[in-house]
């Protein structure tokens, strides 16, 4: 399986692909995970990306796309792989083609997970993570059995910086002009899978399954 996860902010592509991945046993690459993985480990491109998502923005496409590259050279990846939140732009995708090209693999399905505005806006708001284990959860519609804390491990939970409301309207927004243009990129190729992501969690993934597997 190797596959795309894509969606607006909030959808709840990282909410499935926790479960994706499970049943697959496949590695999830997330390009936001990495980066806030470097901002907390304060590295050189910690440094670099965290100016631009404390503000919504996307990270610029070079440092994206070797990121990437270099985690789908790993061993684990050569059954499968879920990226989840990459490719965002045009240009990620095209060179995320190009380097499947590459190592003669290609992708099995997109699948693309659309909710509107409203249900973003409040599911991202609402949203809380875990500091040590990345799990999400949200205040309404996926509590931790003891509030404010993680069933895994206990720890206290968090809300990410750019899910407050202006910034998840600028996130959004981005989505809109800089990442929709993918529905027709990946639709042109016959690949992509529509999601109502309006629907229940176990909903949404019952779905997921039944049409990869159809
Ligand atoms: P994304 O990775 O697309 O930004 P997440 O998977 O982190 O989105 O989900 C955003 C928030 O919405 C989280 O707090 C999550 O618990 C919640 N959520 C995810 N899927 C659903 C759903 N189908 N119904 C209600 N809430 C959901
Ligand atoms: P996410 O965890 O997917 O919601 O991403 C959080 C933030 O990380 C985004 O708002 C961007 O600033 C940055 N980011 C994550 N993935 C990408 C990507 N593929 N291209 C550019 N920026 C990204
Ligand atoms: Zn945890």
């Amino acid at each position: 399986m190797r596959l795309v996860i894509l969606g607006p902010p909030g959808a709840g592509k990282g909410t499935q692909a926790d479960s994706i991945i499970k049943r697959y046993d496949i590695p999830h690459i997330s390009t936001g995970d990495i980066f806030r993985e470097n901002i907390k480990n304060e590295t050189e491109l910690g440094k670099e990306c965290k100016g631009f998502m404390d503000k919504g923005l996307l990270v610029p496409d070079d440092l994206v796309v070797s990121i990437v590259q270099d985690r789908l050279s790993k061993s684990d990846c050569q059954n499968g792989f879920l990226l989840d939140g990459f490719p965002r732009t045009v240009g990620q995708a095209v060179s995320l083609d190009a380097e499947l090209d590459k190592m003669g693999i290609k992708l099995d399905k997109v699948i693309n997970i659309e909710a509107d505005k409203e249900i973003l806006v409040e599911r991202a708001i609402g949203r809380r993570v875990c500091p040590s284990c990345g799990a999400t959860y949200h205040i309404k519609f996926n509590r931790p059995q003891e509030e404010g804390q993680c069933d895994l491990d206990g720890s206290k939970l968090i809300q990410r910086e750019d899910d407050v409301e202006e910034t998840v309207a600028t996130r959004i927004q981005v989505y809109l002009d800089q990442t929709l243009p993918l529905i027709n990129y990946y639709g042109a190729q016959g690949l992509l899978l529509n999601i109502d992501g309006t629907q229940s969690i176990d909903a949404i993934f019952d779905q997921i399954v039944q049409e990869l597997e159809r």
